[in-house]
């Protein structure tokens, strides 16, 4: 019996054990040896005084007890494991129990210890037959073998009190019987011996694995799990001591701050798991590529840190920089292919005057990243002092722009868009313009993208809707325009990942009193990359609603043929950059000529965005583009001039007027 259950346990327990078994081994076995201690002093060692008994049946009998000592063991082990324990781990350990207590009332009457009625004895007996029997009937049971889930929080005071009563149980016992011949206090001494040994090693154990624990948890908020690097708050340390000790061998340490170029592209069309290679890779050529008494760090995103300590200079800096932007020349060799990427370095050294602290002189070159960015990327910038000045300024245009709305210092202007077989105005575009207090008026090209950033965007464009279709609302009213001519607005990613924008959509059409069907908004590609999930699921209501989307700038994004067929879309404006080389420039006409014939067979409307000649405009015509809007045909105007911008342009009688086919 007891070898089947030691059998049966060990290959469960083998399954099941989990994370960490060393610490709940110890536990198990010191359990195990207070019990095999109590069974010796209480029962084993009396079998050996009980008159008439056969050697080898007290020896059985001594065997079977050190078995069940084992099965305890083996038991507790499991139980204190670290998968969950069902309801078949406890009929099982009931049955178990169950069948270890019978087993000590028998040894009791034997030993003449105990004078225990023979129904007694047994009832232990019946009670392991209906637990073992549930057990295996239980539906469970097929799962008894398996890894549960782990626990959520393990029962360490449960254990705790477990292993406390398991060791002062027996210490009591030890204590107040006394041995009675040689045997027993060998057996007495050398088991309180091996109990000894048993939790000294558990001490050793718990103390050695809170120690690695500590150090662990250190180490993980110091480093980045990805690339193993040293994090922010490690680089500060590593910047701070580079700093304190720089005045001793008049170093100037310096900073490199690398920004991956375009890594949210990366990220977006090639998925993330692919950005996370990327930037693994990234970590690995900078280590190689760079001396070893630099310190590399990652310290969010995409941004990685080089501390050079003991840098004599820019000059000495800005080669190291060229080093790295060399480095990224070899394409990145992913599991999913080479990638070639690039990165924005700023480079900051340290001197007195400007650098107060470790913070300082990783901001500075982080300063002096974005203007690596902002000068086309893939190269390098120093930082100097004057950069300080732009990010004061950038600051300013962010709170400004956050009270230009109640101020009334926002305004539209709309460009006209023609029918180019007609000539006349069929639509218009709102663009925002902003008159600042001093005068001057900044362009969107400059403001947008910070409101965007901001999250202001949110309610500036939610004003720009209903002002720009009141607008068309009183140049239909005033014969301006025709009936049916439409207003595109721009619309920024953030305003579409924004839950209430169709209602806003929606609103601003009711009070506006403009059918949907003239309303355009202009999204461009990335919208559709970025979070294609939402963005589909906010177009499809508003196509519900019966507005109609354009793709703003097309051609100058990441957006496949696939995207184009699965999102909503009625429009393409195709970018200026092509339309300015319509004319002269065999590719840039072949180019557009695609996306006229691709217009044609998606049954998509397409606008030429940028016309600013009047051979761009024949030749669209001659493409049979149908829509075009540009400096050619106006400027964008201030509303009130729209009375007389629309009535010149009708006047217009030399546009390339094309039949259609
Ligand atoms: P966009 O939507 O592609 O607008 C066209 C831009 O090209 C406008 O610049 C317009 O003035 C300019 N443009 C028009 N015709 C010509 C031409 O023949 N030649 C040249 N060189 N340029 C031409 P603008 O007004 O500076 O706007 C720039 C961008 O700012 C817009 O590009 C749009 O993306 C964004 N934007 C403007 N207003 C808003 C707005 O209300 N909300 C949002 N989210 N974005 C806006
Ligand atoms: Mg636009
Ligand atoms: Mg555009």
């Amino acid at each position: 019996m007891q070898l089947t259950l030691v059998g049966g346990l060990l290959i469960v327990l083998q399954r099941r054990i989990g994370r960490d078994p060393i610490g709940v081994i110890a536990d198990a076995s010191i359990l195990a040896l207070g019990a095999w201690l109590v069974m010796w002093i209480f029962v084993v060692r009396a079998l050996f005084d009980v008159s008439g008994s056969e050697p080898a049946v007290v020896l059985i009998k001594g065997l079977t007890f050190s078995l069940s000592a084992i099965v305890l063991f083996l038991l507790v082990t499991l139980l204190l494991g670290d998968s969950d324990n069902s309801a078949v781990i406890w009929l099982a350990t009931a049955a178990v129990i169950s069948s270890l207590l019978g087993d000590m009332l028998w040894a009791l009457s034997d030993a003449e210890r105990l004078d225990v009625p023979l129904a007694v004895r047994n009832s232990p007996y019946v009670l392991a037959l209906f637990a073992a029997a549930g057990t295996l009937l239980h539906p469970g049971v097929r799962n008894l073998t398996a890894q549960g889930a782990y626990r959520a929080t393990r029962p360490i005071a449960g254990r705790l009190v477990l292993v406390t009563a398991g060791l002062a149980v027996p210490i009591t016992v030890f204590v107040a019987i006394d041995a009675v011949d040689t045997r027993d206090r060998i057996v007495r001494g050398g088991s309180l011996i091996v109990l000894s040994i048993a939790v000294l090693a558990r001490v050793i154990i718990a103390v050695r694995s809170n120690a690695t624990l500590q150090a662990r948890l250190i180490t993980s908020a110091q480093t980045d799990a990805l690339t193993g690097l040293p994090n922010r708050s490690l680089m500060l340390e590593h910047v701070d001591t580079a700093l304190r000790t720089a005045w001793r061998d008049s170093r100037q340490p310096t900073v490199l701050f690398i920004d991956v170029d375009r890594f949210k592209n990366i990220n977006d069309s090639l998925g993330h798991s692919a950005g996370d290679d990327v930037l693994v890779a990234v970590a690995e050529r900078l280590r190689m590529v760079l001396p070893s008494h630099c310190v590399v760090g990652r310290i969010s995103g995409d941004e990685f840190v080089v501390l050079d300590p003991q840098s004599k200079g820019p000059s000495e800096a800005m080669v190291l920089a060229d080093r790295v932007l060399e480095s990224f020349h070899e394409p990145l060799a992913l599991r999913q292919g080479d990638v070639f990427v690039s990165a924005s370095i700023g480079v900051s050294t340290y001197r007195p005057s400007v650098t107060n602290n470790a913070d300082d002189l990783l901001r500075h070159a982080d300063t002096a990243m974005y203007r690596a960015k902002e000068s086309g990327r893939n190269c390098v910038a120093i930082f100097d002092e004057s950069m300080l000045a732009s990010v004061t300024q950038r600051l300013a245009v962010e709170t400004a722009l956050y009270r230009a709305l109640e101020r009334r210092e926002l305004r539209l202007v709309h460009q006209p868009i023609i029918d180019v077989s007609l000539g006349e105005v069929v639509g218009f575009e709102a663009l925002m313009r902003w008159d600042r207090e001093d005068g001057s008026t900044v362009s969107p090209a400059e403001f947008i993208p910070i409101a965007e950033e901001t999250g202001i965007i949110v309610p500036i464009g939610s004003w720009a809707l209903l002002e720009a279709l009141t607008h068309l609302g009183e140049w239909i009213a005033a014969g301006v325009s025709p009936r049916d001519a439409t207003m595109a607005v721009n619309v920024s990613p953030r305003q579409l990942s924004d839950p209430n924008f169709v209602n806003v959509v929606s609103e601003a059409l009711t009070r506006a009193h403009i059918p949907a069907r003239q309303l355009w908004l202009e999204v461009t590609e990335s919208v559709m990359i970025a979070q294609p999930d939402q963005a589909l699921s906010t177009l499809t209501k508003l196509g519900d609603l019966g507005v109609r989307v354009a793709i703003d700038d097309f051609g100058t994004g990441y957006s496949s043929l696939s995207l184009l067929q699965k999102f909503p879309i009625h429009r393409l404006k195709i970018d200026r950059s092509f339309i300015n080389g319509v004319a002269d420039n065999d590719d840039a006409r072949s180019l557009v000529r695609t996306i006229i014939a691709m217009c044609e067979s998606m049954n998509l409307d397409m606008v030429a965005e940028g016309v600013e000649s009047v051979r761009q405009l024949q030749v669209l015509g001659e493409l049979r583009c149908l829509k075009a809007q540009g400096f050619l045909i106006s400027h964008p105007v201030a509303p009130e001039a729209m009375a007389s911008t629309v009535a010149a342009i009708s006047n217009v009688g030399a546009w390339p007027r094309i039949r259609r086919p």
